[in-house]
């Protein structure tokens, strides 16, 4: 499969998605009340800049119910209802601008399924078939499972890739585990991308030696789209809707529940929202989503599994719990690792390293959890870009290969220190370079010939 001619058994039946989401209205016409229809239509979100300065101005901006998307020293930028500015004001909260939430979107526009100049992004029926295609050519080494159901129903997969047979027959194995996951959140889609890219690199080079020590040695899953009907959602009309949540009917004309504030662990603890048409509504309990719940269930009957990749958009970040609390994790001994392997890390793709909530407190994240009620390394990417001004959520597909090569060192790290990531202490970053193995790139697509976008 060439990188240059998108991908393998592109599934693009435009006639049939148009088909289906006719008979979407239609049967949403004839279930919903049309107050529920247009609410659902309608958005109140505004793209705000407000002022803050610490980590604790932060903290009470996303208690009010924003989501903050990028952070300077002196503000933040995100998402906000009406109702959440109401909040930030009534408490002296500086907002310092207020946009139409247009601003975010980056002037995409197009047709049914990604915009035409992004149509290198895997929508969901297109993720489904690669994992298919890529899992038939190595059926030997490759499992394709569900893991669970989403609100409406799609399957979230999950690619298993072991040596032994009888590990893939039972789902279950006793090799140290990884677990790469994308797309808790629907319009962070190079979150897809990067793990479809992962999985495609160890399977087309497995024949590479340093690779094939790995996969002999290893239990690996990946899970590339949590949240697939967001990510449907977010694509549905040819132009983004900024959309983040998964599609929970609220019952209130409000849609969604943010997964990645939905998870146990001291969940609604802080920064997260109770008010339904916030985007980091957080449900109304702990795992109350088919989404997160599937995540759970998958974990929990995986406990091999000894680091965790949940990988998000935007920012340039490596982050590892806590999140809901200031305080760093009790553990001297895990703590160290997680800020070595966060550093080592980082001295790869650039990214900044640190705990999750030096940014501001978000309770009910995946790695807290995964590492709270599990003890696994989790960690948090935020990928490229830095800012929204170079193009925030919406990059453009010029992207994709520097990301994914700015991040194969840190992946193919992980993987490797996942049979016992305490033995990363000590080690300095060229210990791991050996694992390397440099990613073959189309020259077509490389990432010089399409520098980021400004606008
Ligand atoms: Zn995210």
């Amino acid at each position: 499969m060439t990188p240059r001619n998108g991908r393998t058994g592109r599934i693009q039946p435009r006639s049939f998605l148009i088909q289906a989401l006719e008979i979407t209205v239609a049967l949403a016409i004839t279930l919903l009340p049309l107050s529920a229809l247009s609410h659902s239509e309608m958005s109140d979100r505004r793209f705000v800049q407000v002022a803050a300065k610490t980590k604790y101005d932060r903290s009470a901006i996303a208690e009010a119910g924003v989501s903050i998307e990028f952070t300077r020293s002196d503000s933040v930028w995100g998402f906000a209802t009406e109702e959440a500015i109401r909040t930030l004001e009534a408490q002296k909260i500086q907002v310092l601008g207020n946009f139409d939430e247009e601003i975010a979107r980056g002037g995409h526009e197009g047709v049914w399924d990604f915009p035409g100049n992004d149509s290198r992004f895997h929508n969901y029926a297109e993720t489904v078939a690669m994992l298919r295609d890529l899992n038939s050519r190595n059926a030997d080494i490759t499992r394709l499972v569900s893991i669970g159901k989403s609100v409406e129903g799609r399957d979230i997969w999950a690619i298993h890739i072991n040596t032994s047979s009888e590990a893939l027959l039972e789902s279950k194995s006793s090799k140290p585990g990884f677990i790469i996951m994308g797309a808790h959140h629907a319009r962070e889609h190079l979150s897809v991308e990067i793990p479809l890219m992962f999985l495609q690199h160890l399977l087309n080079n497995r024949e590479d030696s340093r690779i094939s020590s790995l996969l002999d040695q290893r239990d690996i899953w990946i899970i590339p789209i949590v949240n697939p009907d967001g990510k449907e959602y977010d694509i549905a009309t040819g132009r983004y809707r900024m959309w983040r949540k998964n599609r929970r009917d609220n019952r209130d004309g409000r849609f969604g529940v943010d997964l990645n504030r939905n998870y146990g662990y001291k969940w609604g603890t802080g920064g997260s929202s109770t008010d339904t048409g916030n985007d980091t509504y957080m449900g109304p309990a702990p795992f109350s989503e088919p989404e997160t719940q599937a995540v759970r269930d998958f974990v929990k009957s995986h406990l091999n599994a000894k680091v965790l990749l949940s990988v998000h958009t935007f920012s340039e970040l490596i982050l590892y719990p806590w999140g809901h609390s200031y305080d760093s994790i009790g553990n001297a001994r895990d703590l160290q690792v997680f800020e070595t392997m966060a550093r080592t890390m980082a001295t790869w793709n650039k990214y900044t390293p640190q705990q999750s909530s030096d940014l501001y407190i978000a309770s009910g994240d995946t790695t807290d959890w995964a590492y709270g009620e599990h003890g696994i390394f989790a960690f948090t990417f935020e990928l490229s870009p830095k800012s929204m001004w170079d193009g925030g959520f919406y990059p453009g597909q010029g992207v994709i290969d520097r990301v994914f090569n700015d991040n194969l060192r840190p992946l193919m790290y992980m993987l490797d220190v996942s049979d016992d990531p305490y033995r990363v202490v000590g080690n300095s970053p060229s210990r791991w370079l050996k694992n390397y193995v440099e990613p073959k790139m189309d020259e077509q697509l490389h990432w010089e010939k399409h520098p980021l976008p400004r606008f």
